[in-house]
């Protein structure tokens, strides 16, 4: 159980490659972190910075109150899960899950007391005389936890544990291993590309972008208040939906103009609303805030635009919609009966608007 602290942290590989640009960071004691972005963002340097597997170029990294730059990997109290869990093939479980405790020299009873705990807890106590090739991938994935928890880590680094594990053993296993952290109380940084996995597992997100953090939040937060383009887009799914527009002030009120469709901005919604007067700006939307006109908006909110596909999925339906140039996704409820290039009356939810600045 630690803090890890990134003060000022950055990572230049030979070559010239900024893995990681000057990263500031707090993660607290027993906090559930998880760092996500599109490859190549920093996110496995990062945690190997963390392990002590890469060399710190700038800044100080702290487990708890110590700065670890020089502090040896196996001194530093943490357990790192990889994608590529490689197990002992000639190994049963049971010492598949020993093996880093033998090697430390912990007395037998020791060892068995907390190998046989961590199975418990990861719901394998069965199978600890089987051999890897004889379990399949997602409890060969549980071996692999199980042999970091025996070792009772400070800190535990897990680097995309889930990718190689088929869709419904990931949404199985991501919803475990969030049950695990309950139950170890345990720091845990978690690394992913998948925006999906990070919105169910983190208590905080880290949104990373070329080597920078870009937002850091908790996930309901950043989802809500993206700080821009980048992370409203990276976060959610379907998209958020972009439209380049201008603001005005039309009879004191202000919307933006965005060619054929036009918003209202509702008052106070935005503090800094007069700064953006007269600029160009990036509008975001998410789909689920475009809904159907159920005859109650009023006539200068209602748009029509043209369905050009739609896309049941079960619970709701994407129409991917047009009006002029423009287009857009609206996510509706699947009650919803569109027919492809058919006009459709939709609303854009303006609590629910983004506005950010053009690049
Ligand atoms: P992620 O885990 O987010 O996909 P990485 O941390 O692996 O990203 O890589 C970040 C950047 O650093 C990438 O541009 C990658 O090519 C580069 N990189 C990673 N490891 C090395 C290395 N050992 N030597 C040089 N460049 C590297
Ligand atoms: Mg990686």
């Amino acid at each position: 159980m630690a803090k890890v602290i990134f003060d000022h942290v950055s990572k230049k590989y030979s070559g010239n490659v900024m893995a990681v640009k000057d990263a500031n960071l707090e993660i607290k004691d027993k906090e559930f972190v998880v760092f996500v972005g599109p490859s190549g963002c920093g996110k496995t340097t990062s945690l190997r910075m963390v392990a002590g597997l890469e060399e710190i170029s700038e800044g100080n990294i702290y487990i708890g109150d110590n700065i670890v730059n020089n502090v040896a990997p196996k001194d530093r109290d943490i357990a790192m899960v990889f994608q590529n869990y490689a197990l002992y093939p000639h190994m049963d479980v049971y010492n598949n899950m020993a093996f880093g405790l033998k090697l430390r020299k912990f007395p037998k009873p020791e060892i068995d007391r907390r190998v046989k705990e961590a199975a418990k807890i990861l719901g394998i106590e069965g199978l600890l005389d089987r051999k890897p090739k004889a379990l399949s991938g997602g409890q060969r994935q549980r071996v692999a936890l199980g042999r970091a928890i025996v070792r009772e880590p400070k800190v535990f680094l897990m680097d995309e544990p889930l990718s190689n594990l088929d869709a419904k053993l990931r949404v199985q296993t991501r919803a475990e291993i969030s049950k695990l952290h309950n139950r170890l109380q345990t720091t845990i940084i978690y690394v992913t590309h998948d925006q999906v996995e990070a919105m169910t597992m983190g208590d905080r997100i880290v949104v990373m972008k070329d080597g920078i953090i870009q937002q850091v939040g908790a996930p309901l937060d950043i989802y809500d208040n993206p700080t821009n383009v980048f992370v409203a887009g990276f976060i959610g799914t379907p998209p958020m939906n972009f439209l380049d527009g201008v603001v005005k002030e039309v009879g004191g009120k202000f919307i933006v103009d965005m060619g054929p469709i036009k918003v209202k901005i509702p008052d106070g919604k935005f503090k800094q609303i007069r700064e953006y007067l007269n600029k160009p700006v990036v509008f975001g939307i998410r789909p689920e805030d475009i809904t159907e006109n159920i005859g109650s908006a009023p006539d200068d909110e209602i748009i029509v635009g043209t369905v050009d596909v739609s896309e049941l999925l079960g619970a709701e339906v994407n129409l991917y919609m047009s009006v002029g140039e423009l287009s857009f996704t609206a996510s509706v409820d699947s009650h919803t009966r569109a027919t492809d290039g058919e006009k459709h009356q939709v609303v854009f939810n303006s609590e629910k608007i983004h506005l950010f600045d053009k690049q």
